[in-house]
């Protein structure tokens, strides 16, 4: 399987798409055509567990990978996952089930492809005869930098730097980060929002300049980020997976279409959903849910991408993000894989913060996805009436995307279609806001906020985020954007 770049120029194997993570003309790489999977294929995934379901999804695409060690790696990460299943599915009630992303490491959602992520890049490095050491470089909204760090903590021929805006993160997700241990690694915040971060961290990759001073010191950059393909292909196996889970548990006959609801910010996670359809999955639509930051749920109504707007701090940071990275890889397939088209676009994004599709793109995207969102009263409301319906607790993500899908199953009351909504992180990643959400309590300190949550839902608080108290601070430096490549050049020397 080869890959290209959504503009144009490129064409490589899986190995160098996850080497280089974006390519030479800031495109993004994706798979030449779409892997097929076979009803038959689907009928044997029945009997596998989580990794062996993922390994066959990975090595659909990356079958310049050895398939045997794909499946070692994949036991290897999901081993790191709390309990026997990494990837659970939770019936809430009757059609509505949870698929529950954030049993690993870090417990958000990110884990599931980042744990697996540090095996395909130094593999890849391997496959590709690359000498130099490799650098990868990481704009957070919070939780992708500490999942990253985790994966690639001690990784041989690796460094790991992570960049997150300062007041963009919550207090967890930045004690969750500046803690963290490891030779190779480095967080510094830098002033601003994530777009901003984001922005800085992309025209770094883009420089010429950069990746010479970075040659000097026998550095080759790479990305962890949403963006890489090695991001997005652990992340369609769930969507496999949870479909197999409601076949074997007799909720659904095999073939039978289902919907996903996603808690969307950079739209990879929907994005994911997308590309196991286009593999044969049968998915009827994927709901796009958004929080106060509703650029998505106004493109998918209008087709129309403006970023003029308010920017909101919500509680569910790691969607507040106004420019969705992943969306470049669905405006390449809906334009009938248009290169020119696509680059002009993402041109036009860049130095007007607006662009426009054609009416028929508008439509054909409708024809899968619908998009909503959750203002943040509508997110505690939502937490709350579920808590209090069914005893199941919910994080504030999770609780944007519960919204859309009541708002979608009130408007269709006759749609017997089954419903998956995708959790992205464990409800204590939140503590203050779920616990509100929950009790009204306000309370500002996470610890707390985790202590009283634990009293009131009884659920069981993860491990790693109940030790993170006594843990030292170890990075401590605030820099603003035009100083963070200094930073990286002070880390590679
Ligand atoms: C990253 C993240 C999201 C958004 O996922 P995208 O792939 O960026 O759309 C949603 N919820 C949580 C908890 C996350 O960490």
């Amino acid at each position: 399987m080869k890959f290209i770049s959504t503009r144009g120029g490129e064409k490589v194997t899986g190995a160098q798409a996850i080497v280089k993570g974006l390519s030479d003309n800031g495109g993004l790489f994706v798979p030449e055509k779409f892997p097929q999977v076979s009803a038959e294929e689907l009928d044997e995934m029945i009997g596998m567990s989580y990794p062996e379901r993922a390994a066959k999804v990975l090595y659909k695409f990356l079958d310049d990978y050895d398939e045997k060690e794909l499946l070692s790696a994949c036991e290897a990460a999901y081993a790191k996952f709390e309990g026997d299943d990494p990837a659970p599915l939770v019936k809430i009630k009757d059609g509505v089930y949870v698929l529950e992303l954030f049993h690993g490491p870090t417990c958000a959602f990110k884990d599931m492809a980042l744990t697996v992520l540090p095996y395909l890049l130094r593999k890849g490095c391997d496959i590709c005869g690359v000498e130099e050491q490799i650098l990868v470089l990481v704009a957070t909204s919070g939780d992708t930098g500490k999942a990253a760090l985790e994966g690639f903590k001690d990784a041989k021929g690796i460094k790991i730097m992570v960049f997150y805006p300062d007041d963009g993160v919550s207090s967890m997700q930045k004690l969750q980060m500046c803690t963290q241990e490891g030779k190779n690694v480095n967080v510094v915040a830098v002033k601003g929002n994530f777009d901003d971060c984001q922005t800085a961290v992309k025209n770094i990759f883009n420089s010429e300049e950069c990746a010479a001073a970075l040659k000097e010191h026998g550095t080759l950059l790479s990305s962890a980020n949403s963006i890489n393909f090695g991001r997005l292909a652990p992340q369609i196996a769930y969507y496999f997976s949870a479909y197999l889970d409601l076949v074997s548990s007799e909720q659904i006959e095999m073939g039978q279409e289902i919907d996903f609801c996603v808690p969307t910010g950079n739209f990879g996670n929907i994005l994911a959903a997308y590309y196991a359809k286009r593999m044969g999955l049968p998915v009827r639509r994927l709901h796009c849910a958004s929080n106060m930051n509703n650029i998505l749920t106004d493109f998918l109504a209008k087709g129309k991408y403006d970023v003029h707007r308010e920017f909101y701090k919500t509680m569910s940071p790691s969607m507040d993000i106004l420019v969705s990275s992943n969306l470049e890889r669905l405006l390449f397939e809906v334009s009938g894989r248009d290169f020119k088209l696509t680059a002009e676009r993402m041109k036009k994004l860049k130095e007007d913060g607006v662009y426009e599709i054609t009416e028929e793109e508008r439509k054909a995207i409708a024809e899968i996805f619908d998009g909503g969102f959750a203002d943040e009263d509508e997110v505690v409301e939502t937490v709350y009436d579920l808590f209090c319906d069914t005893g199941y607790t919910m994080d504030t993500h999770t609780g944007c995307a519960m919204k859309v899908a009541n708002d979608w199953a009130h408007k269709n009351k006759k749609d017997t279609t089954k419903m998956v909504v995708v959790s992205t992180a464990n409800p204590y990643k939140f503590p203050q806001d779920v616990l509100y959400a929950v009790t009204g309590n306000d309370v500002r300190d996470s610890f707390k906020g985790i202590k009283r949550l634990h009293a009131a839902t009884a659920m069981a608080v993860p491990k790693s985020l109940a030790t993170l108290r006594d843990k030292p601070i170890i990075f401590k430096t605030t820099v603003t954007r035009d100083k963070m490549f200094d930073e990286v050049l002070k880390f590679v020397k």
